[in-house]
């Protein structure tokens, strides 16, 4: 016989599949729900309170988007940043940290090594770094665009001015991926030093989207004062952006930043938001991410199977890696690019889907709907 405790629970996943939606008052039930074992392998995924989430969601994902997973390489830019986040390992306060810049070139040549690898998207990504000023970032992104035409060039570069985004989409970048980590206001503030402004990171969000790229937003699970009603805003915030992509991992704290001392999120969190999401944006491009298969050895596997379709291993030079530090212990800093590609090969298939050779666009067609 099912538990009562249960039998609500199966029926709030039932109205936020066929609703895509949940009330308010529901959604808080869900996402508070409690996590008992914060080992989802020790209890194994079937004995799991979430096991009915995670498996509504991998229904929906298949639907849309069958066992296909699609690559991202990602390439970390820089680690110089002009801001000072407190949850960030990159942050300009650490003076620990020896840095580094990509030149063209190098890029280029993470770029040949990607597309012999399968890749057909290259994320560049970094920290605030002036010196990638519209100049020198124009003629890196039209350079891979030349060499590459039939790859899609996504950007991560943080904020910056709507004339700016407009000139690099002009050069050819197609894509955009730009965390809104908190649309709480008050937990906002909490994660960033005063100047840093929620209003300028969303104002970002939607010019991007009104120039025309594919947009990406997210947040980290579990970060330093996030509660449900955090997240709940978060959800709400998304349902108006409408967001290609949506990145979300665990938040893991970095030694020499002020959030040192803060517990890390949890991957069980993590692994029900991201079901909760694919319930609610079915077209949605979810990754797998590098910070959830860096709390468990099994996070990225288990992220596919709650509702993720997407994983960026990384491309960049190996030499490098170990400086793009955004928090501790982070995954796959000794390994060369080919390792990555066929270590993910193994993982995606032992999971149960299928890395696929593609540029990998959004789906917003061909979604069914129970509704007329
Ligand atoms: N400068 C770019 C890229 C930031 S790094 C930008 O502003 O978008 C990419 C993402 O890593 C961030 O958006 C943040 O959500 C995540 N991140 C940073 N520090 C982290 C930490 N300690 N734990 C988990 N994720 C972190």
């Amino acid at each position: 016989m099912m538990r009562r405790d249960e039998r609500q629970l199966n029926q709030l996943i039932a109205v936020l599949a066929r609703d895509r939606d949940l009330p308010d008052e529901q959604m808080l039930e869900l996402l508070a729900w409690p996590c008992e074992a914060e080992s989802v392998r020790a209890a194994g995924p079937a004995c799991d309170a979430d096991a009915a989430l995670y498996r509504e969601a991998d229904r929906v994902r298949r639907e849309v988007y069958g066992d296909a997973v699609y690559l991202r390489g990602l390439i970390e830019l820089t680690n110089h940043c002009k801001n000072n986040c407190y949850y960030c390992g990159i942050r300009r306060g650490n003076t620990g940290l020896a840095r580094y810049r990509l030149d063209q070139e190098t890029i280029l040549r993470c770029c040949r090594e990607g597309y012999g690898l399968g890749y057909r998207t290259f994320v560049l990504q970094g920290g605030e770094d002036p010196y990638y000023n519209d100049e020198v970032m124009c003629g890196i992104v039209s350079a891979i665009h030349e060499e590459f035409p039939d790859c899609a060039v996504t950007l991560s570069l943080g904020e910056r001015s709507r004339e700016s985004y407009q000139r690099l989409f002009d050069a050819g970048a197609r894509r955009y991926l730009l965390r809104h980590e908190a649309a709480s206001e008050e937990l906002y503030r909490q994660l960033h030093p005063p100047g840093m402004l929620l209003e300028n990171r969303l104002q970002c969000l939607f010019d991007l989207k009104e120039i025309g790229y594919q947009v990406g937003a997210g947040l980290m699970v579990g970060a330093p004062g996030q509660k449900a009603e955090h997240l709940l805003e978060d959800l709400h915030f998304l349902q108006r952006l409408q967001p290609d992509m949506i990145g979300i991992g665990p938040f893991l704290r970095h030694a020499d930043t002020p959030f040192r001392d803060r517990p890390n999120g949890s991957m069980r969190m993590t692994l029900r938001l991201l079901a909760i999401l694919r319930l609610m944006f079915p077209y949605a491009l979810l990754p797998s991410t590098t910070a959830l298969g860096t709390i468990d050895p099994q996070g990225r596997e288990l992220g596919l199977q709650a509702g993720a379709n997407v994983v960026m291993p990384n491309l960049s030079p190996a030499e490098v890696r170990e400086q793009y530090a955004l928090y501790d212990n982070k995954i796959c800093t000794g390994e060369e690019s080919a390792q990555c590609r066929t270590c993910l090969e193994t993982r995606v298939a032992s999971a149960g889907y299928r890395i696929v050779t593609d540029i990998g666009d959004v789906k917003r067609e061909g979604v069914k709907r129970d509704d007329p």
